[in-house]
């Protein structure tokens, strides 16, 4: 088989095969097909899709890639959720120790931040000390004991999406919707799960900025979870503005760490227990959805919630004295405000030039070889509705550099538009795909 012939026939809209597509997987994971023609077909692939036969079989090439966990042992289900990616975006960290408060398993296996998005393992690596290279002899210890362990993609799991990751965001190749469900579903069907929350985010901060399109993201993400076995729900939620007020990783830590204090912003608290309802739902711990966000509630209030998250810090070397008083986390040298330019209420704000920002400032990847700064991001200070006086802050921005600091503003400059009238009020869940209600 020749990588050519396969580049040539997904650029000319061809459908590839079962063995064309483990091919592909066995050789660039290998390493025997090189970054460029990898690079070459992949953007073939956003430009002409893929079918649903091919989505699963990539799924399964990326799957079977490495091991898959033999969790069976533990005694109670095992549930995870998962986002396609946002800005702000730090429920993971909320919801991953309610969840295991509950008595249920999370074994959750994250992504770095990608294109303009975050990534739990860097906010996770914000916290001093914190290793998410945890063997899978360790994970399996730390969940045991925890209820919930987070990693990233260890040589043994899903090395295909590891290094496909890393090469889709540094070539403009994240959005597509195949390309998105076959790297969700590899790492997450490799955890051996009962049940699976998605999160699929739709705005101007999402990869799909379609809400049509997200729909059917959404779809193809349970129907690929379901026909493997797994029990899958999706949230479709809003990313036409930041989630919470905090972008970047040390900060973001920061912010969850509010939430699992029992406070923390509406937006960021809501989606926490909306998405953690739904885990302990699937999870079998609450016979109704509304019975379940309840619980994830009283986990939350109780501090019970916070006491998993400092136990998983604890097991995972990281040091709980951040965990206590998040001024102890990384913090950057300098701060400057954006003025808004006019008066009157946030219509509408360009969320993925904030994320692009934040990685301008040093808080994500320009090329994968990059390593991340996790003191650096923003506050963002003014969100859609908010009235706002002409020269006042709309956001603070954290940084270490002055070239970059400037790179940042000249992006954000635009990112907010003011309208003399709000706008109208919106819903933060748009649907919900795959559930039973309540
Ligand atoms: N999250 C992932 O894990 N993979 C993607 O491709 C996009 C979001």
């Amino acid at each position: 088989m020749s990588v050519l012939d396969l580049i040539r026939k997904k650029r000319d809209g061809g459908q590839h095969s079962r063995e064309e597509i483990e091919f592909l997987v066995r050789g660039y994971t290998r390493g025997t097909i090189p970054d460029y023609q990898m690079a070459a077909w992949l953007m073939a692939v956003v430009l002409r899709g893929m079918s649903r036969a091919e989505t699963t079989m990539l799924t399964e090439a990326m799957l079977h890639s490495g091991a898959v966990l033999d969790l069976s042992r533990l005694p109670a289900p095992k549930v995870d959720k998962h986002s396609t990616g946002g800005v702000g975006d730090k429920t993971s960290l909320v919801v991953a120790p309610v969840v295991a408060a509950a008595g249920l398993y999370v074994p959750m296996i994250s992504g770095r931040g990608l294109g303009h998005t975050g990534g739990t393992l860097d906010k996770l690596e914000a916290i001093p000390g914190f290793d998410v290279r945890l063997s899978l002899q360790r994970f399996r210890s730390v969940l045991a004991r925890a209820g919930c362990a987070l990693i990233g993609q260890t040589a043994q799991i899903a090395p295909a999406d590891r290094k496909l990751y890393a090469l889709r965001d540094a070539t403009a190749t994240v959005e597509s919707p195949a390309l998105i469900c076959a790297s969700i579903m590899s790492k997450k069907l490799a955890e051996d799960l009962d049940a699976l929350v998605l999160d699929v985010k739709v705005g101007s901060g999402a990869f799909l900025k379609q809400p049509a399109e997200a729909a059917a993201l959404a779809e193809l993400l349970v129907e690929t979870a379901t026909a493997m076995g797994t029990r899958a729900v999706a949230l479709l939620t809003d990313m036409d503005q930041p989630l919470g007020h905090a972008v970047g990783n040390a900060l973001e830590v920061a912010e969850a760490l509010e939430v699992l204090r029992g406070g923390g912003p509406d937006d960021l608290a809501t989606l926490s227990v909306e998405l953690a309802a739904h885990m302990l739902h699937l999870g079998g711990r609450a016979d109704t959805v509304a019975r379940a966000r309840q619980l994830a509630h009283e986990l939350l209030s109780s501090g019970r919630a916070l006491e998993r998250f400092r136990e998983v810090v604890r097991l995972q070397d990281g040091d709980v004295r951040a965990i206590d008083d998040p001024a102890r986390l990384p913090r950057a040298r300098h701060r400057c405000t954006l003025p808004s330019p006019a008066q009157g209420y946030v219509a509408a704000m360009d969320t993925e030039a904030i994320g692009r920002a934040c990685v301008l400032l040093g808080g994500g990847r320009e090329r994968k070889e990059d390593s991340v700064d996790p003191a650096v991001g923003l506050t963002i200070h003014k969100k859609i509705g908010a009235p706002v006086q002409a020269g006042e802050p709309l956001c603070t921005l954290h940084y270490n550099a002055r070239t970059r600091r400037d790179a940042a503003l000249e992006r954000l400059r635009a990112a907010w538009r003011i309208a003399p009238e709000p706008p109208p009020l919106r819903p933060l869940i748009l649907a919900v795909i795959g559930a039973a209600g309540g």
